[in-house]
């Protein structure tokens, strides 16, 4: 063989044991942590417990993705599972956190962090109920021991997760029915798969552009009549024609 076609193979096996490594593999494991996990609060009583699993929630262009929700009478748990080996060592406060297997140290992002990135999602969708609480729950689904973890907030193993929710004991204040109407709500937001989010990104920015285009034209986006130049108490800017019907309004740069 030629010694190119040689450095060539080398280098594309290199490429998909690579690609396989960094990408495969930590999806089969977080899947994997996840199925452990969501196993588990199968086992919570359903009239008192409402289960939300893999929501991937829509959030302005981008999305967000939660491991699992449990709604309960007395709020909403927020859990986001690791599946990590090794230990684990980290502040609530810090940036990353660090897995060492023997003398290798590796970094991760600080699930507590990433949790309340989930949870401040939840209150936007759930803005209308502003007097729950939210319950942020890191758990390590693998053989990773938590070694050196300084944490107000729960991070905890597995076997720890369903004595953690049931020993909260905030007053109950929500009825089953409207856990039912926010599980419902959370529900709709889902994105239930990544095409779908991809054409979501995709209907907002034509949509953009179709905007764009009908104002540069003066025309109504709203109504399809004709933006005509006013006079307003802070100078000109272009208003729909058939206002006060259509309040539709326009800068003039
Ligand atoms: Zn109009």
């Amino acid at each position: 063989m030629e010694p190119l076609i040689i450095v060539l193979l080398i280098l594309t096996l290199y490429g998909i044991s690579f690609y396989f490594k960094k990408r495969i593999v930590p999806k089969i494991k977080g899947a994997f942590g996840e199925y452990k996990v969501s196993s588990k609060l199968k086992r919570l009583n359903k009239n008192d417990y409402i289960i939300l699993n893999n929501l991937l929630l829509k959030k302005g262009y981008s999305t967000t993705q939660i491991d699992h929700i449990v709604i309960s009478k007395r709020g909403i748990f927020v859990i986001e599972t690791k599946n990590y080996k090794g230990w684990i060592h980290g502040h609530e406060n810090s940036e990353y956190w660090t897995q060492t297997i023997y003398k290798y140290k590796t970094r991760l992002r600080n699930p507590i962090k990433q949790n309340w990135v989930h949870v401040f999602a939840l209150k936007k969708i759930l803005s209308e109920y502003q007097y729950i609480k939210y319950y942020p729950i890191v758990v390590f689904a693998g053989n990773g021991k938590l070694k050196n973890v300084t944490t107000s907030l729960p991070v905890i193993y597995t076997r720890e997760l369903l004595r953690t929710i049931k020993k909260t004991n905030n007053p109950e204040y929500l009825s089953h029915h409207q856990m039912r109407l926010i599980a419902d709500k959370l529900t709709q937001h889902n994105v239930t798969n990544r095409k779908e989010s991809r054409n979501h990104v995709k209907k907002i920015k034509t949509n953009v552009r179709e905007r764009q285009k009908k104002e540069n034209l003066k025309i109504c986006p709203k109504c399809g009549n004709n933006l005509i130049i006013r006079k307003g108490k802070y100078g000109k800017f272009y208003g729909c024609q058939t206002f006060p019907k259509c309040k539709y309004t326009l800068n003039i740069y």
